[in-house]
């Protein structure tokens, strides 16, 4: 399965522990997800509706734990594309349990409001719980071996700027734009991204996420130095051929013998051995010299190689 998939269904099984939590979570499902109208028997009826089972039940859930609501859970073909399920969560609301919920989400109107219940998210545990439901409810997250990426699909204009005031309020960076007929939310930033699936507590994906972010990190780095080092290494030979067609000039217009000793030394040992960089020829020189004596001796040479081709 998908790296996205395995996130949204690990999000998905999250049920926070604190009442507080458990309604911002539900607002975000509901928000997203639900419908209100009153079924065949006329029975005001919650509908949320889920693209797989570990999302259903957590709406199941949730409006069990949390409210005392009892749920059926239906799962629909859809007609056009064959394979492919959607699970309708319906929950009667003709009770005292069902007016609290409609109260508690702020969702007392004859329609579902498609925006956030500000009162329900007031303390940080319950933006995060609600960020939870907003990614269980349409998130995506691309593997972090490709582009970083993550989005939350909306078609709901009023849903998607509040839900973005939430996440820039927790500092994710997320921005806004449009894609086809739909609105979406998208973090870019990895480090964003890895903020995202700490606050909903997406463990294992954070994991799976970090690692991989690490050794693409390191495979750069190494990248970095080994372009660093052949740069380095063609500098090396680049001035190494300019020495040893100079030093070649010079014994061609005076012989071996007329390059003077202290120079002559180094003059063919550059011959010898053109790979090799200033330094390692002043390992090799009897007394050896450092790096900067042999690059001294060098001009010399090629002030030598100068005068000559003056007398020319
Ligand atoms: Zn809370």
């Amino acid at each position: 399965m998908s790296f996205s998939h395995d996130a949204r269904n690990e999000i998905a099984r999250i049920i926070p522990e604190k009442r507080c939590c458990q309604i911002a979570e539900l607002s975000a499902l509901v928000g997203m997800r639900a419908d209100i109208s009153p079924n065949r028997d006329g029975v005001l009826t919650l509908y949320t509706t889920m693209e797989n089972a570990a999302q259903a039940r957590k709406a199941y859930t949730l409006l069990k734990d949390t409210f005392g609501l009892s749920s059926t859970v239906h799962i629909l073909q859809k007609k056009r594309f064959k394979k492919s399920r959607i699970y309708r969560v319906e929950t009667p609301l003709d009770s005292a349990e069902g007016s609290v919920l409609l109260q508690e989400l702020g969702q007392l109107g004859s329609e579902i409001k498609r925006q956030v219940h500000w009162k329900a998210i007031r303390k940080n545990c319950c933006k995060r719980a609600f960020l939870r439901g907003v990614f269980t409810s349409s998130g995506f997250v691309n593997r972090p071996e490709g582009n970083y990426h993550l989005e939350i699909v909306f078609n709901d204009s009023r849903m998607a700027a509040d839900v973005l005031k939430v996440m820039n309020k927790l500092d994710l960076d997320a921005r806004l734009t449009e894609r086809k007929n739909n609105l979406l939310i998208y973090i870019k930033e990895s480090e964003r991204i890895v903020d995202f699936l700490r606050l909903v507590e997406a463990s294992n994906a954070l994991l799976d996420f970090e690692n991989v972010r690490i050794i693409k990190s390191m495979r750069n780095q190494v990248n970095r130095q080994v372009n660093c080092e052949t740069a380095n290494l063609g500098k090396t030979i680049d001035a190494s051929v300019r020495q040893v067609e100079m030093i070649k000039r010079i014994v061609a217009r005076v012989g071996v013998k007329g390059i003077s000793p202290h120079l002559r030394e180094l003059a063919m040992l550059r011959l010898d051995h053109p790979d090799s960089s200033l330094k390692e020829l002043g390992l090799m020189l009897d007394p050896p010299l450092t790096k900067s004596g042999v690059a001294y001796r060098m001009a010399k040479l090629e002030k030598v190689s100068d005068t000559i081709d003056q007398l020319e």
